[in-house]
């Protein structure tokens, strides 16, 4: 058989490597110079608004809500049609999550029904940049007259653009996620992005343990040169500077990944443009989308039976996502299948086609000829 084909993975080149041994070979393996290096290397990314560089996409999102300050007796919107990370981090803070439904085309959170689900306690509207299609600009008047903060869970779509303004630079709160399979990793590792000083400085202490060390805030700063205190409970959430150096090798290779994966994704649409059994993503107008899946539409409830075809062959397609909702944990909290039709109509056709920037297009096409045979065209 041939090589099995995932739906995404790692690029890493002779430069990512010898980032990574340069810092391994330096003074400094964690909270040194890489740091401060790849957030402003990030920054170049998203006009300019200040990261936090930390170890996952779903520290990024636990760090976020900690800085929004979210709490019991807040609601927290957000779309189902995401990785469970997206509601499970505003759950462990005490938050009610409120499932808003999606549109129905893009799978991103629908503003009208995002508006229908706020209420006075809503302090966050999170939307989730799904497949790398950055979601509506009018979620954040919609999150802004109901008194709360737009999150945007951009784990899929680092690099992308909406009406010429780059992701991380729209939402109050950005999360990036650097897993293997993303627009570009660091093995593990995420970072928020804010344009706001107090939700900066929040975020940059809960990834640190809560721990202060401005003077002028201490509560005892007379104690001694190396007294340090905390004000309020963090975790440790510091992403290393060996890890931080791959993610400024990777970030200078964006833009290629970027390019390849729109090349593959036209690919793929192109060649399923006259196949009656499935749909092809959709891109809005003003939309410049950096795609991490290529969600193809399974119709006619053919969906499983494609999945199982495709793996057989070494085709290791996924299927992004499983309503959040659907998990036992919110099932078990009472959240019912129904809830949000859209997001569920949109799961049960899903199928994410390999895409990844080392795919070269005899790759492509033996996916396209597999999914052609299976319907036998
Ligand atoms: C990958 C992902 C996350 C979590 O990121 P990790 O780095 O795996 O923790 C969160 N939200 C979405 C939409 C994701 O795709």
């Amino acid at each position: 058989m041939a090589e099995p084909l995932p739906y995404g993975r790692q690029s890493i080149a002779d430069e990512d490597l010898a980032a990574v041994a340069e810092v391994l070979r330096s003074d400094w393996l964690t909270t040194g110079p890489a740091v401060q290096r790849f957030e402003a290397d990030l920054a170049e990314w998203t006009g300019g608004t200040p990261a936090v560089a930390v170890t996952s996409g779903t520290a990024a999102l636990h760090v976020a809500y900690a800085a929004a300050g979210i709490g019991a007796g807040d609601e927290v919107v957000c779309s189902p049609m995401t990785f469970v990370a997206t509601a499970a981090t505003a759950a462990l803070h005490g938050a009610k999550v409120v499932f808003a439904d999606v549109d129905a085309d893009t799978a991103n959170l629908d503003p009208a029904a995002a508006r229908a689900a706020m209420s006075p306690r809503t302090k966050v509207v999170a939307a989730v940049d799904f497949a790398g299609h950055p979601a509506p600009a009018s979620l954040y008047d919609i999150a802004h007259d109901g008194g709360a903060l737009l999150l945007a869970d951009a784990a899929h779509s680092i690099g992308g653009r909406l009406d010429d303004r780059p992701v991380g630079s729209m939402a109050d709160l950005t999360t990036f996620s650097f897993f293997p399979t993303k627009n570009l990793t660091t093995a593990e590792g995420g970072a928020v992005v804010t344009g706001d000083e107090r939700l900066l400085s929040r975020a940059r202490e809960f990834r640190n343990h809560g721990l202060v060390r401005d003077r002028s805030r201490q509560r005892f700063p007379d104690e001694g040169g190396w007294h340090q205190e905390v004000h309020e409970f963090g975790l440790n959430y510091r992403l290393p500077d060996v890890l931080c150096a791959l993610g400024s090798s990777q970030l200078r290779r964006l833009a290629a990944f970027k390019r390849r994966r729109a090349e593959i994704h036209a690919r793929y649409t192109a060649a399923f443009a006259d196949l009656a059994g499935v749909r092809t993503p959709v891109t809005l107008p003003g939309a410049d989308p950096a795609w991490h899946l290529y969600p193809l539409r399974v119709l006619e409830g053919r969906r499983r039976a494609l999945y199982d075809h495709l793996r057989a062959q070494g085709i290791l397609v996924q299927v992004n996502y499983i309503p959040a909702y659907w998990h036992p944990v919110f099932a078990d909290l009472g959240y019912r299948r129904g809830l949000c039709p859209n997001a569920e109509a949109f799961y049960a056709q899903e199928l994410s086609l390999p895409l990844f920037p080392d795919l070269d297009d005899d790759g492509v096409d033996r996916v396209v000829d597999a999914v052609r045979a299976f319907f036998g065209a």
